[in-house]
């Protein structure tokens, strides 16, 4: 494993331990070189997991999407890296446990934002505004209020 940050091989590992969401070892690493520290994730290979996107195109599952997608709607916001994390080893339990190797992108979206909606809802909101389409006038202004209601109490 190379260090992020001087490109040295050698690390050593000062903690190791069972992630409780996910299938994963934790590993908090040092680099033996440059002294910095940093966190790699060991996991078990599963088979790829197809998300069914609104246009009914296929693309890999990949966690890393899913927490930039939370990384930009939660810009500025109180929400910490942990909260994130969270809800995308969330995500991938459900994805995991899915009956079939292919998910709509409409489950997951609808779990990001349900935990979203838990923490911060301007963050929600901005979620949300990407991945709702809006179908209907009433939906979109239904959005709107809730938006406004949330900028009010911030
Ligand atoms: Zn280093």
């Amino acid at each position: 494993m190379k260090c992020i940050f001087c490109g040295c091989e050698e690390s050593k590992v000062l903690d190791s331990r069972n992630t409780d969401e996910l299938n994963a070892i934790r590993r908090r690493r040092e680099c033996v070189k440059c002294g910095k520290r940093f966190t790699t994730y060991e996991t078990i290979e599963t088979t790829p997991i197809l998300v069914i996107k609104s246009d009914n195109s296929r693309q890999l599952f990949s966690r890393e999407k899913i927490m930039n997608g939370l990384v930009k709607a939660c810009e500025k916001r109180p929400v910490t890296s942990q909260d994130m994390e969270d809800i995308v080893n969330k995500v991938e339990r459900m994805v995991h446990n899915h009956t079939t190797q292919e998910v709509k992108s409409s489950e997951i979206g609808e779990i990001v934002m349900n935990e979203l909606k838990k923490i911060d809802e301007v963050a929600y909101v901005r979620f949300a505004s990407v991945y709702k389409r809006f179908k209907d006038i009433d939906n979109f202004v239904d959005f709107l209020h809730e938006f406004e209601n949330a900028i009010k109490r911030n």
